[in-house]
């Protein structure tokens, strides 16, 4: 049988390269909180532009929150400073529990950079060294197919250009700190980190990353080991405060 040549290549040759308008119908851009469709190209919806509790103006780097807004009275802690762009409540609650669920780079990028901001305005004068996260167990890691705070991390060690390490590792298993009372919370995570990277803490200022500081016991308690390893400065950075 003859092969018609001219009509070989038609089918996939000739098919046009999608237009951002087109691709935009495919796969609507969606707002990086609430997940409704959005304007193509837009980050956040109207409504959660005006809904999300932003962190702004004279800081407690104690707790993270507004000097207005704090309750700690600036409560020593082991790690250095604490700061965040958001208030955990409504809309941010719900973005960071669309991005755990579904991962998308998308929400991770613009957290990261409404971090960066936070970062830069609190700890302008600060050279990190390095940047690391919260250590999950393997089991953890397992159950929710990946660390959050280590996607964070990493992002955001790619935006400002600062190499990141697992310095920590989580030794054994433990309660979830969002199940348990406030009280219970510092003995369920008492001893439970250790430090996995001498070379890379000793003298180091590192930049501490979670996705959420509930009781700030993790925190406090991951900078409590860097510090024994002799870190110089351990500043932390989350998404969000309660
Ligand atoms: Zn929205
Ligand atoms: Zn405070």
């Amino acid at each position: 049988m003859k092969i018609n040549k001219s009509k070989k290549n038609l089918v996939i040759k000739d098919f046009p390269e999608p237009t951002d308008s087109t691709r935009a119908a495919i796969f609507p851009d969606r707002c990086c909180l609430c997940g409704n469709t959005i304007e193509h190209k837009a980050i956040v919806c109207n409504n959660c532009k005006t809904n999300a509790k932003i962190i702004r103006g004279a800081r407690c780097l104690s707790c993270g929150r507004t000097k207005k807004d704090c309750e700690c009275k600036g409560r020593a802690n082991f790690y250095d400073g604490v700061v965040a762009p958001f208030v955990y409540d409504g809309v941010v609650r719900q973005g960071i529990a669309n991005w755990k669920f579904h991962g998308a780079e998308r929400s991770v990028n613009f957290f990261a950079d409404m971090m960066i901001a936070a970062i830069k305005e609190a700890y302008s004068d600060i050279k990190f060294d390095v940047i690391t996260f919260i250590p999950q167990t393997q089991k953890e890691t397992e159950a929710r197919s990946y660390n959050q705070g280590e996607q964070l991390a990493m992002t955001l060690g790619e935006k400002l250009n600062i190499p990141v390490h697992s310095l920590l590792v989580k030794l054994y298993e433990t309660e979830r700190q969002r199940n348990l009372s406030f009280i219970s919370r510092s003995g369920n995570i008492f001893g439970v980190f250790d430090c996995c990277n001498k070379a890379m803490t000793e003298g180091k200022n590192i930049l501490l990353i979670d996705d959420v500081k509930t009781s700030g016991k993790s925190l406090n308690e991951c900078a409590k080991m860097l510090h024994i390893y002799a870190a110089a400065s351990v500043y932390c950075a989350v998404i969000a405060v309660v």
